[in-house]
């Protein structure tokens, strides 16, 4: 299977895994799914007791997909474990290839405009509330546009163990009917996002702007494929360079809207 991957992506893979930057590499992807692991436990027990506080249900089932049709970012780590998981499993990283073609001529466009808003916004230190008012006409666009993740394959998550923590935080205590595009009526969602002592731990593995710096999830695990992580982390450094660190509140992992 690893034979019939573009050239480039070989390529990259052999660079990634290459010498102290390889080493390095592989231990901090193992150290940060670990933590996104323990994050999505976190996440989901609090979830699940809020919305049971209420008497409510979620109300989100396998192969029930809508949101799997929402712009979705990731942060570089976030990324970086995704790649890892798809360099030890090549079929899947053979199906996201196959699948990123379309996304790409449908999508792109628009979640560049979406991951400009919000890395400017990084940069500037700019709120949260800010950032969702500015890109929510991009990402209704986007939504609308009804282009499917690239990972979704037979309606399931390909990459269910390493998903973002976007998707893993975002469910649905309405009828699933509403969360579709042509819904009249709107869903209930309930976004679980990271608790500060989670965040801490994920910015204090690494570079804290590993955690912080987002881009589509396509887009993201492509440019991580074909132009490896230090190719990545430079672009990231140069994108952001004027922040202050440590800032968690501007973004927090959670795009679907
Ligand atoms: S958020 Fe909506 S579309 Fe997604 S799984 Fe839940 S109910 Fe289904
Ligand atoms: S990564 Fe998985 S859960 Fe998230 S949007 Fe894509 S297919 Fe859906």
């Amino acid at each position: 299977m690893a034979s019939q991957l573009p050239l480039t992506i070989s390529a990259t893979e052999d660079r990634e895994n290459d010498g102290s930057y390889g080493a390095w590499r592989r231990k901090f992807c193992r150290e940060y799914a670990a933590l996104l692991e323990a994050t999505r436990e976190n996440t989901n027990r609090s979830l699940r007791a809020s919305v049971s506080a209420e008497g409510r249900q979620i109300s989100c089932q396998k192969e029930c997909t809508s949101c799997c049709h929402h712009y979705v970012s990731v942060s570089l780590a976030q990324g970086m474990v995704i790649v890892a998981h798809l360099y030890r499993t090549k079929g899947l990283l053979q199906q996201f290839l196959d699948r990123y073609e379309e996304w790409r001529e449908k999508a792109e466009a628009i979640a560049e405009e979406i991951d400009g808003i919000r890395n400017r916004a990084l940069a500037s230190s700019t709120p949260i509330a800010r950032v969702i008012m500015d890109t929510r006409p991009l990402s209704t666009r986007y939504f609308l546009a009804n282009v499917r993740c690239p990972f979704l394959v037979d309606g399931l998550c390909s990459i269910y163990p390493v998903r973002p923590l976007a998707c893993s935080g975002h469910h649905s205590v309405s009828p699933p009917e509403w969360c579709a595009p042509d819904s009249q009526q709107k869903p209930e969602i309930r976004r679980m996002t990271p608790d500060d002592r989670d965040l801490l731990g994920m910015i204090r593995v690494g570079d804290p702007w590993l955690t912080l710096f987002e881009l589509a999830l396509p887009t993201m695990v492509y440019r991580l494929l074909t132009e490896g992580s230090a190719a990545m982390t430079s672009l990231m450094h140069s994108q952001i360079k004027s922040a202050p660190p440590g800032r968690a509140d501007v973004q927090t992992g959670v795009a679907k809207q």
